[in-house]
């Protein structure tokens, strides 16, 4: 049995989770404590998140956090077998401390280093909730910085088959909120003021893209069976809905200066919000179909959306497929996401060397490391030193986050 402390700073939550696991996979998994510091309230007077404000943070708490998801977890420093780490993608400053973290507790204790992509991360929290999650499958990784849709063909290979060409789904919400003078980030709050609104009241339009994208080319993989290249694709594209929830509020504005009533603000955030759930779940049951997937899966932390889990559900039903979705806990970036993916790593024998280095753009192909066996009993013996005395001040929410998904 393995013992991993996973480290997450790609973006503004510090979180650091201890899980156990052995190489026979996913239903040996068992997540020890996740702990998250949420530096929501520092960013949420900006508007959204501020790197600079984001990485120092991560100075402040990352010790504290790390010590409390071991004090959580009952382990020791000396208990821990490995120290994963979010490599990429994400802020680069942010990375840079978790990386940075991780490398010199790999030092200190003589444990290797293991590098997660903060995707393949989101991906095993589907695994984390569902250990027999049926194979081949279609994942949807959707929140404020990707929208990307994967094939599973099998444990551990994610084929990316559709992607967003512009704005990411949650940073949708959170564009769309800031519009309508709510506060940040956007999805939890319109999430909550939809539930009171008519989401058929207005027609939002949302682009559908199945042609090749000029400017960057295609990035997405055409597997087997799958359309070729300008027939059919399954991108998506949310930059057209957001304006098109501006123009909205100018005509209505011209017609009427007045505030807003509330029905009229809950019928709003309700249909915007129904238009990217369709959006998002039209694409992502067409993948269904096209690779006879037998399960599907969506995660990231648009996939806490209350709407959006019910509508999955609904369909999956409809259709007999088995939908997962993470729990609350583990949509949004948490670490316990990649202490699963740094397990699954270890079980493919993928470790990293001490000059890793953080990257913002990591291709969750590449994702980091050299795959290699560390010897039995190597490094161990190292000196246990903590890094020690760490203040948490960001918003903590600590959980052992219960199996068994929504
Ligand atoms: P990232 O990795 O991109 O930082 P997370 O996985 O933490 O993102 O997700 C944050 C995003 O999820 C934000 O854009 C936020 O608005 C969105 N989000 C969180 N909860 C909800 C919700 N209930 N409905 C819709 N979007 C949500
Ligand atoms: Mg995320």
């Amino acid at each position: 049995m393995t013992t991993v402390l996973a480290i997450e700073t790609s973006c503004d939550e510090t979180a650091a989770a201890v899980a156990t696991g052995d190489e026979t996979g996913p239903g040996s998994w068992a997540i020890r404590s996740s702990v998250i510091a949420s530096q929501v309230d520092i960013h949420r007077e900006w508007g959204g998140v501020v790197p600079e404000l984001a990485s120092r943070q991560h100075l402040r708490d990352l010790c504290g956090v790390a010590e409390r998801a071991l004090g959580d977890g009952g382990v020791d420093w000396g208990d821990l077998d490995a120290i994963a780490v979010t490599q990429g993608p994400g802020l680069v400053g942010s990375l840079l401390v978790g990386v940075a973290f991780a490398k010199s507790l790999a030092l200190a204790l003589g444990r290797p280093l293991v590098p997660v992509h903060h995707l393949a991360g989101h991906i095993e929290s589907l695994f984390l909730c569902r250990p027999d999650l049926p194979l081949p499958a279609v994942v949807l990784v959707v929140s404020g910085g990707h929208t990307n849709l994967y094939h599973l063909p099998e444990a551990g290979r994610y084929e990316l088959v559709g992607r967003t060409r512009d704005d990411a789904a949650g940073e949708a919400f959170d564009k769309v909120a800031k519009l309508l003078g709510l506060t940040y980030p956007g999805g939890p709050v319109i999430d909550r003021i939809a539930r009171g609104g008519d989401e058929r009241a207005i027609r939002f339009p949302v682009a559908r893209m199945t042609h090749d994208d000029r400017v960057a080319g295609p990035a997405t993989v055409n597997p087997p069976g799958f359309p070729r290249r300008g027939d059919g694709r399954m991108d998506f594209s949310f930059s057209g809905l957001k304006t098109a929830v501006a123009r909205h509020l100018q005509r209505r504005r011209a017609e009427d200066p007045g505030p807003m009533s509330e029905s009229e603000l809950a019928d709003i955030c309700a249909s915007f919000q129904r238009a990217v759930i369709d959006a998002l779940l039209d694409r992502t049951f067409e993948a269904v179909r096209r690779f006879g997937a037998s399960g599907l899966g969506i995660a990231g932390g648009v996939s806490a959306n209350s709407r959006l889990r019910e509508l999955a559900g609904e369909r999956g039903e409809k259709k007999g497929l088995p939908v997962v979705l993470p729990t609350l806990h583990l949509s949004t970036d948490n670490a316990a996401m990649i202490a699963a993916a740094g397990l699954r790593q270890i079980s493919a024998g993928v470790t990293a060397r001490l000059d890793l280095n953080a990257d913002p753009a990591l291709p969750l192909a590449a994702a980091g490391g050299t795959p290699r066996r560390p010897a039995s009993g190597e490094g161990a013996g190292g000196s246990c030193a903590p890094p020690g005395g760490g203040v948490v001040t960001g918003r903590v929410t600590t959980t052992r986050p219960d199996p068994g998904g929504a």
